[in-house]
């Protein structure tokens, strides 16, 4: 293993030579360094950096191996069987420290390295060099790796040509390489979009082409690019790329809605909604988003012309969710979430007797109600449902007695098992 590198260094942009990076990630360069390996910022961080945008977090890779970076810091651990790497963690930080992984046309027939038939990389922890590791990159602008120690940058594959350019270019061609990670399909739109750079040609015909392969990725990987694509302030667009590739139907347990339709309406809306919250600084949970994106679904598969059947959309929440599990896997915490926010929109609708009054106290209450602003905003639905439980909240005692007689009194008679769901269901 090289200790020295001899590679060539671009000049380092200013930017990065005045960048503060996080305290944790330049300690771990510069114990990494003192120990006598080489150390680098890589990836995310240097890029978002020339960018001009804030890094979500900071990546080191060096010649150590795991054990050996193990032993250097206190508090870490070493994490993975497909790709084995160490975190170093400090309170409120952990930095990711990868080993430099050698080049996988060289490293036939080793245990570290083991692809199945399709290609597909199973197994990927053989070590190599700091040019090597430099070709298993993904994309170009993903290739950057900086020593901030030293202010030394290395570009072995024009990354900072490709961020003036604005554009993603894959390392290798994109056939093959999606063919090793299909995975890599997902990240070219999710940066495309973060960044606002375009996709270059054959990376975009490598999409089209590649996308069934993401059927073969673990659902637990995929729940975490899901993550990583829908809670970004991108969501919106990234669905629209999604689409357009054909990429969405291995993310999301959903029909293909035409442009005019409830269905599309109300998924779009609950992805701007997740955006502008990020925007803002409001929380949001993945399990939000699902209860959304799959609720179209949900109430086309049990209408029956015209009106819900009941039976049918409390048989169907499981299998719908049980449907999306085999595409991302759920996290447990959130199966109960989304069936809560679908049954409580039965209930907002309803608001039967003293229900009203438990529904508030519900400790999903919240998020069935913001759900259920954007169902009316997108089946343009002026019932008033809606602002009736926002004045409901609000208001004192008497004022709350006072509502629900208005509302018996405007039922008169039997209370019909009629539910609001006319637009949505048409
Ligand atoms: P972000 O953190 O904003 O999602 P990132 O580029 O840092 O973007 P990470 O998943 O944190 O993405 O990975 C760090 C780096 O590791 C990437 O920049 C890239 O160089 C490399 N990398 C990650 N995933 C892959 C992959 N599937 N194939 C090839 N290289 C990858
Ligand atoms: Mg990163």
């Amino acid at each position: 293993m090289t200790k020295k590198n001899k590679a060539p260094s671009s000049r380092t942009p200013k930017i990065l030579a005045d960048s503060k990076f996080s305290p944790l990630s330049f300690e771990v360069v510069k114990s990494l360094k003192k120990a006598g390996y080489q150390a680098y910022l890589v990836g995310g961080c240097v890029r978002d950096l020339l960018v001009g945008i804030k890094a979500k977090d900071f990546d080191v890779s060096t010649n150590a191996t795991p054990e050996q970076v193990r032993k250097i810091f206190r508090s870490s651990r070493i994490i993975g069987k497909r790709f084995r790497l160490v975190h170093v963690f400090s309170r409120n930080e952990l930095i990711e420290v990868s080993t430099f992984r050698a080049d996988a046309s060289k490293t036939q027939n080793n245990d570290g390295l083991v692809k199945d038939t399709d290609g597909k990389i199973l197994r990927d922890n053989v070590w190599g060099s700091l040019e090597e590791d430099c070709v298993r990159r993904d994309f170009s602008i993903n290739a950057l790796y900086f020593d901030p120690v030293e202010n030394v940058l290395h570009d072995f594959h024009n990354g900072i040509e490709h961020i003036q350019k604005k554009s993603i270019v894959s390392i290798g061609d994109p056939m093959l390489r999606f063919d090793e990670d299909p995975v890599r399909s997902l990240r070219a739109i999710r940066f495309s979009s973060k960044l606002g750079f375009k996709i270059s040609g054959d990376i975009k015909e490598a999409i089209y082409k590649k996308a069934p392969l993401l059927g073969n990725i673990s659902n637990a990987r995929l729940f975490d690019e899901f993550c990583k694509i829908f809670l970004s302030q991108k969501a919106s667009d990234n669905f629209e790329k999604l689409q357009s590739f054909g990429a969405l139907k291995y993310l999301i347990n959903t029909k293909k809605y035409p442009v005019d339709s409830f269905g599309l309406r109300f998924q779009q809306a609950a992805l701007v909604n997740t955006d502008n919250r990020l925007k803002s600084d409001q929380s949001v949970t993945p399990g939000f988003l699902l209860a959304a994106l799959m609720w179209p679904k949900l109430i086309d598969e049990t209408n029956e012309e015209g009106t819900l059947n009941l039976k049918k959309f409390f048989r169907s929440m499981d299998r719908i969710i049980r449907e999306q599990q085999e595409l991302t896997a759920i996290p447990r915490k959130f199966h109960g979430y989304i069936k809560d926010i679908w049954s409580l929109q039965l209930k907002l609708e309803t608001r039967l007797g003293h229900q009203p009054y438990k529904i508030l106290n519900h400790p999903r209450f919240r998020a069935a109600y913001d759900f259920l602003l954007l169902r009316e905003e997108a089946a343009k639905d002026d019932q008033g449902i809606g602002s009736w439980w926002t004045e409901f909240q609000k208001v004192n005692r008497p004022r709350k007695i006072e509502m629900l007689q208005i509302l018996r009194d405007s039922r008169k008679g039997p209370v019909e098992k009629k539910f609001g769901f006319l637009e949505e269901l048409s």
